[in-house]
């Protein structure tokens, strides 16, 4: 599937957690994303964490923001986000900052995050306060800078690549 053009024709195109989540791990990944890529639908490894997700808190209810869907929001008010991996990495914090960012344009009074590891019982907590606002701030602006350029960021080295779902499109053929 090749990527389609111009996800910013409309304007500005809202940035949700995924977006942040790639963009963090990838600009080019964000920028093909953008632009309805989605190798990631066929992933054993999204299939997985979805099973986990839907598992591990089946009682929790998501919080749908239309660009985002945060996992769910307990009294606070404080963000949790389900991660199957096993080690936690900085686009999981990125992600839920920008939930937080998100809440908070929406009047909430929000207290902060956590990120849950169900499969090595951790959890690791998000900080909210006026650093975390810039860096979440500055995360969505550089978002939108990647989704809109023109051309698409080059590739990360190969060995960056390993188990990311888009290794077919940066590197087949
Ligand atoms: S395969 Fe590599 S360059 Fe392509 S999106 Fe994934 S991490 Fe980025």
């Amino acid at each position: 599937m090749s990527p389609s053009a111009d996800p910013l024709s409309d304007g500005a195109a809202p940035v949700g957690g995924v977006h942040i989540t790639y963009l963090v791990h990838c600009p080019r990944q964000l920028w093909l994303y953008a632009r309805g890529y989605r190798p990631e639908q066929r992933s054993d490894l999204v299939a997985f964490g979805e099973v986990v997700n839907e598992t591990t808190f089946p009682r929790r209810r998501d919080v749908d923001l239309g660009e985002a869907k945060i996992d769910w929001v307990t009294t606070g008010a404080v963000v949790h986000e389900t991660k199957s991996s096993r080690a936690p990495a900085p686009a999981h914090s990125a992600q839920v900052r920008h939930y937080c960012l998100l809440l908070e344009r929406r009047g909430v009074n929000v207290r902060g995050g956590v990120v849950h590891y169900p499969l090595v019982r951790r959890t690791v907590d998000v900080l909210w306060d006026d650093d975390a606002r810039t860096r979440a701030e500055d995360a969505e602006a550089d978002a939108q800078a990647v989704i809109a350029a023109a051309t698409a960021p080059e590739r990360l080295t190969r060995d960056q690549c390993r188990g990311c779902s888009y290794l077919d499109y940066c590197w087949g053929d």
